[in-house]
């Protein structure tokens, strides 16, 4: 199964990614933690990134295509996916289609988590982010329980550079013009709009609950640690 989670920054899109990606056991690739792992490596790539992410617009599509199709490629990929924050734009959902069409997947499920914009600022400037296993906290909703580290590996939580309230601006701007769009592409398809104003426990039950009769019906493996699962 190959997932699309789309929606604004801010809008819960790495909780829920993380939440899904052990429920179904297939990977959760984001595009923006692989492009801060390449700035942090120091490659072309990242050196490339880096002003863009800082400024808060969109790195170049022919990069992120390339970067992703490289991912998917990878044998962890091989039963499906899910992607967090790509595609972004037009000619990313195209490559997309083509991608996976050579690939033999399937048509991708869309979730479209969807949050009111005056509620995003506040939460992404009061977001952390644990850099070992990146999961996600946020000071006013879901604070770490020892302040200042991760729950799960003690590692001290970091704020994202593009997480002021400047760029947080900026990048709500750019996924409104840019890739509001492409939720239009997807309309014919299994889209899914879901309320992202709740909490995160409450929405993984709704997503569970579309994604379940889609599991069972494609056979999908799928590890059952809906209980247990984080
Ligand atoms: P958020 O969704 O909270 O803005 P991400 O971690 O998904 O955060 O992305 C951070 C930044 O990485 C984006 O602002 C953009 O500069 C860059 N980026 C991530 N994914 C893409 C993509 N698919 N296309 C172009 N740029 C991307």
């Amino acid at each position: 199964m190959v997932l699309l989670l789309f929606g604004p920054p801010g809008s819960g899109k790495g909780t829920q990614a993380g939440k899904i990606s052990n429920w179904l056991g297939i990977p959760a690739i984001s595009t923006g933690d692989m492009l801060r792992e390449e700035i942090k490596a120091g490659t072309a790539l990242g050196n490339a990134a880096q002003s863009i992410m800082a400024s808060g617009g969109l790195v170049g599509d022919d990069l992120v295509n390339r970067m992703l199709a490289h991912r998917v490629s990878a044998p962890d990929s091989a039963h499906g996916f899910l992607l967090d924050g790509y595609p972004r734009t037009v000619e990313q959902a195209e490559f997309l289609d083509r991608l996976l069409e050579k690939n033999q997947f399937q048509t991708p499920v869309v979730l479209h988590l969807d949050v009111p914009m005056d509620a995003l600022v506040g939460r992404l400037t009061s977001r952390r982010q644990c850099p070992t296993c990146k999961r996600i906290y946020n000071l006013l909703q879901l604070p770490p329980r020892n302040p200042g580290v991760c729950d799960d590996d003690g590692t001290p939580l970091i704020t994202r550079k593009d997480d002021t309230e400047e760029v947080v601006t900026e990048r709500i701007r750019t996924y409104d013009e840019v890739t509001r769009p492409v939720l239009a592409y997807y309309q014919d398809r299994q889209y899914h709009q879901i309320r992202g104003d709740r909490s995160p426990s409450y929405i993984f039950e709704e997503i569970t609950g579309i994604l379940d009769p889609l599991v069972s019906k494609n056979g999908a493996s799928c590890c059952v640690k809906r209980n247990g699962a984080k």
